[in-house]
């Protein structure tokens, strides 16, 4: 088996999805995150080899200005953007920091417009963005994104409207940001909700070139919506850019999870440009989390230490046979291991994978039997935890099933020259007692 027994069906895209990395920029805004200016650099330098295009950062505080300049610096194979509001003043910032390209947001919800300017009506607000819009993209010759921010609550006769005159103002590309996250994937869902729905609407209706998805995951429909939305731009726009984070992390409950969006990208659609990348995957969101001071949570999807591991019998017992039964590609893809733990429902087949793992020889039915009996033993007493190894080692020993040698010996002897082949037979006489 292979994966392409499983992977790549869908039929090809017939647009060009970048990924706009935004860890750095949203992902630094969830609460409780600071980083060091290197970190950053390393972590930009990082998404460029995982197949980022472009990344975006801020350029306000001393340490962001600081970070952009090494990553600026760095002349990565990926563009790099800085954040904006709609002043001329950011934009200025923008420039002073080195960026060739920003990306100004501002509302388009009525929500966000009445609370954040009351005594203004919606039109002289989009007329000052238009202003500031042409300063970028005219006057300072910047590469200018617009992100309309709220898109998912918004009217879509007044959102057609900023979008059409962004873009004659010199914007090349419109973000739609469901920055709630109460945006659905469904072809049928209707405006402002439905990305599929939205991204037609604005092909149809504006003057806008390129489009960009920046989805939040407070109903955990970012990745879907991300996806949808490429969907819909297939055979639309030439290019669409998904708006995506490490781990997802950012503002509340996140954002689409960069690892997600690019592995779905890959392995359903075949988008060819990440092959050779995703073996980087874990690596770039391990150090991103470590530069952070974020945990990955264990059940994480790809990344998460949970991802490749095994512990009951059954599925164990198809691991073994087979990794396919219960993996959905291997863990080396995206840079993960996998883990055989032992715990409560552990039957034969990881006992006996384990006893080879720790002594280097093959048992007998008996003494696995054996050994069985003494795991579910020690559980029948109120053990919760997997088994760690030293636990393990200690019941091979008890049941002289090992003899007494220093862990780190006998780790060192067995650990290398092991495979999952607990099932084969044994090719030389070594077998236990
Ligand atoms: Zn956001």
């Amino acid at each position: 088996m292979e994966i392409n027994d499983f992977f790549f069906k869908m039929p090809p895209l017939k647009t060009d999805p970048i990924i706009d990395d935004t860890t750095l920029r949203d992902g630094a805004q969830m609460a409780g995150i600071a980083i060091k200016p290197q970190d950053a650099a390393t972590i930009a330098s990082l998404l460029c080899e995982i197949g980022t295009q472009r990344i975006e950062l801020f350029h306000y505080q001393e340490p962001d200005r600081k970070a952009a300049k090494l990553i600026l610096d760095m002349k990565l194979d990926c563009r790099v953007a800085g954040w904006c509001r709609a002043t001329k003043k950011d934009i200025d910032s923008a420039v002073d920091a080195g960026f060739e390209e920003v990306g100004i947001s501002h509302p388009v919800s009525f929500v966000h417009l009445q609370a954040k300017w009351p005594t203004k009506t919606p039109e002289e607000l989009l007329s000052s963005l238009v202003d500031v819009v042409e300063y970028s993209a005219k006057t300072c010759g910047l590469r200018t994104f617009v992100h309309g921010e709220d898109g998912s609550r918004a009217d879509w006769a007044f959102e057609k409207k900023l979008v059409n005159a962004v873009a004659d103002a010199g914007a090349e590309c419109y973000r739609v940001c469901d920055t709630v996250g109460i945006g659905l994937p469904e072809v049928d869902a209707p405006l402002p909700l439905g990305f599929p729905a939205k991204v037609k609407a604005l092909k149809a209706e504006t003057r806008i070139k390129a489009l960009e998805i920046h989805a939040h995951d407070d109903l955990g429909n970012a990745v879907a919506n991300t996806l949808s939305a490429v969907r819909a731009a297939s055979g639309l726009y030439d290019k669409i850019y998904v708006n995506t984070t490490c781990l997802g992390i950012g503002e509340r409950a996140g954002n689409a999870e960069t690892e997600k969006v690019l592995l779905n990208l890959y392995l359903h659609y075949g988008v060819k440009k990440f092959e050779g990348k995703t073996q980087k995957l874990k690596q770039t969101v391990d150090f991103v989390c470590q530069a952070m001071g974020i945990t990955v949570p264990p059940n994480k999807a790809i990344v998460g230490k949970y991802g490749f591991t095994h512990e009951s019998g059954i599925h164990t017992h198809g691991v073994l046979s087979n990794a396919w039964t219960y993996e959905p590609y291997p863990p080396e893809l995206v840079g993960n291991i996998r883990h055989l733990t032992l715990g409560k429902q552990s039957g034969k087949a990881i006992i006996k994978y384990k006893i080879i793992e720790v002594t280097g020889s093959y048992p007998t039915d008996e003494t696995v039997a054996k050994v069985v009996k003494k795991v579910k033993a020690v559980y029948a007493q109120g053990k919760k935890e997997s088994l760690k190894e030293q636990e393990f080692i200690e019941i091979l020993r008890k049941l002289k099933v090992l003899t007494p040698q220093p862990i780190a010996q006998i780790k060192q002897k067995n650990r290398t020259e092991l495979c999952i082949d607990a099932q084969a037979e044994p090719k030389k006489e070594t077998i236990l007692a």
